[in-house]
């Protein structure tokens, strides 16, 4: 080690670089893991998936007593929502996540070097006023919520909010505008329209949650209509005013023409996402971001200069807690001498919604457009588990390679479509056809049984519909 304080320092300690630091010790290499924020988890864990799913399962249960849905089952209850305790238990989870990987980094002997670090050379950062010389740096530093010019956030007065903001929302406010349909947009949207708000969905495009399978998106659309949120699509907003204790937004069609106004008593920005970079000095590093603000690297995620690494939303790819993960262990073993590798052609996406919606691979859209394809589909309203415990909404449809039956994608819509998923990833993982999954003997009653009947629709054989 000679001179080195380290073998290996990441920069960040989100999902990607928290995992890439204690798979880097456990391979017994000396590790730290610098991150200013009061708590480690990064955002997933802080300000993203987990509150966002703490919210979520919450409200999911006072809808369910709310919208009659209780009451199919012979349960009468009327719900009396207790917000603050809502956001008790939220915070609870928090707590008890990021506190577990303080532990985990104690167990593993991972110095966490509290404070943001900036580069002073190629194998050298400042974090709180003192210089590490590292092997090997990990940048994890993630991403941060992309500004809307003219719709400033003020998470604090919460009128104009971002995620973080609309977390923590003190009172159910009547009016939500969310700017963006994107996964943010339907999860928080999602609920606080639950919990009574009126929602409204102002998205750029002609359809929500881009990127997804046009069916998918299609029927996605449909089913939060009917869930009560309303939706602008084609629409831009131009700029947002506060008033007392309203915003009021002015609308335009996205090609142009005639503005509106709409006022709400709260506006979520989430229009995406960008990598932080920002404060790194990456230049003292001998580093350049590319076009989109993010730090190419290479398969085995070094970057071009020879001892750095970079993992996570901070490159390109997917903005997926999960996907920072595997990153982090492939670099952590890529470091140590090891193979590691991501597939990034099979990584999963889930829309936390109700129903959930998820899918894996190529769209139908991208699967032909790289050549020949069959595509089974089977609805949610045809599978016994889902029509017993009233969840008729959704499907599940399987893309195969019309010459090979090799699966090149999978989507589904259904209430436990974030579960079923795994099973497709870990098909296509391991090369399997469509038969291959149609003749898997699949637990009955269960959502995943449409995944085989989906299986079975791609040679048009499914027997429950
Ligand atoms: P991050 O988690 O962003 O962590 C980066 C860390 O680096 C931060 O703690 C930051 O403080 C630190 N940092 C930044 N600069 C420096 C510096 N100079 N020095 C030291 N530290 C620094 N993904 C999912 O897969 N599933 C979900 O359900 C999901 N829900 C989400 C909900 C919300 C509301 C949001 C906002 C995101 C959600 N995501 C979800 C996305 C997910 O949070 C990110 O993809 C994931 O956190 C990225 O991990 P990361 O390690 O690359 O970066
Ligand atoms: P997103 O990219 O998912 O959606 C942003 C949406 O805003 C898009 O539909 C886009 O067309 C629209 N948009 C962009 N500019 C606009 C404008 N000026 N006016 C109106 N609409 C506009 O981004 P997000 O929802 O902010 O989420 C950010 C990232 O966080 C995503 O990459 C996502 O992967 C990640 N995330 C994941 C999960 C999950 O896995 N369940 C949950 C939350 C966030």
């Amino acid at each position: 080690m000679a001179d080195y304080d380290y073998d290996v320092l990441v920069i960040g300690a989100g999902p990607g670089g928290y995992v890439a630091a204690i798979r880097a010790a456990q391979l017994g290499l000396k590790t730290a893991c610098a991150d200013g924020r009061a708590t480690l988890g990064g955002t997933c864990l802080n300000v993203g998936c987990i509150p966002s799913k703490a919210m979520l399962h919450a409200s999911e249960y006072y809808d369910a007593a709310a919208n009659g849905m209780m009451a199919k089952m012979g349960i009468d209850v009327t719900p009396k929502l207790n917000l603050p305790a809502m956001h008790a238990q939220r915070i609870d989870a928090v707590k008890g996540l990021t506190g577990g990987i303080e532990f985990l980094f104690k167990k593993n002997k991972v110095d966490w070097l509290k404070g943001y670090a900036a580069f002073t050379g190629k194998d050298s950062v400042e974090v709180a006023g003192k210089t590490y010389r590292a092997k090997n740096i990990i940048i994890a530093t993630g991403s941060s919520v992309t500004p809307l010019p003219g719709v400033d956030v003020d998470n604090d007065k919460q009128i104009i909010v971002d995620s973080t903001g609309a977390l923590e929302l003190a009172k159910v406010p009547d009016h939500l505008v969310v700017i963006g349909g994107g996964v943010i947009g339907l999860e928080l949207g999602s609920v606080w329209r639950r919990l009574g708000a009126k929602v409204t969905c102002v998205e750029f495009l002609d359809q929500i949650l881009p990127g997804m399978d046009a069916d998918v998106r299609k029927d996605a659309n449909r089913i939060f209509k009917k869930q009560g949120i309303e939706f602008k699509l084609k629409t831009k907003v131009t700029g947002a005013v506060v008033k007392g204790k309203k915003a009021v937004l002015t609308l335009e069609p996205a090609a142009g023409g005639d503005a509106e106004t709409l006022e709400a008593d709260v506006v979520l920005v989430s229009i995406g996402r960008r990598p932080n970079t920002e404060g790194l000095a990456l230049d003292k590093a001998g580093l350049v971001v590319n076009a989109r603000g993010q730090i190419e690297t290479n398969h085995d995620f070094s970057t071009e200069v020879p001892g750095i690494w970079a993992i996570g939303d901070v490159i390109p790819g997917p903005m997926l807690a999960h996907k920072a993960e595997d990153e982090g262990i492939a670099c952590a073993e890529n470091i140590a001498g090891q193979t590691g590798i991501v597939n990034h052609d099979v990584i999963p996406s889930v829309v936390y919604t109700w129903p959930e919606i998820a899918g894996v691979g190529l769209t139908e859209e991208q699967a032909k457009e790289k050549g020949e394809v069959k595509v089974g589909k089977f609805p949610m309203a045809g599978n016994s588990r889902a029509k017993t415990n009233h969840e008729p909404d959704g499907f599940v449809k399987i893309i195969a390679d019309a010459k090979t039956d090799r699966v090149l994608g999978v989507w589904c819509i259904a209430s436990v479509a974030g579960t079923m998923i795994a099973q497709a990833a870990q098909a296509m993982e391991f090369g399997a056809t469509s038969e291959d999954i149609a003749y898997t003997c699949h637990a009955h009653p269960t959502h995943s049984e449409a995944i085989k009947e989906a299986a079975m629709a791609v040679t048009g054989k499914p027997i429950h519909i």
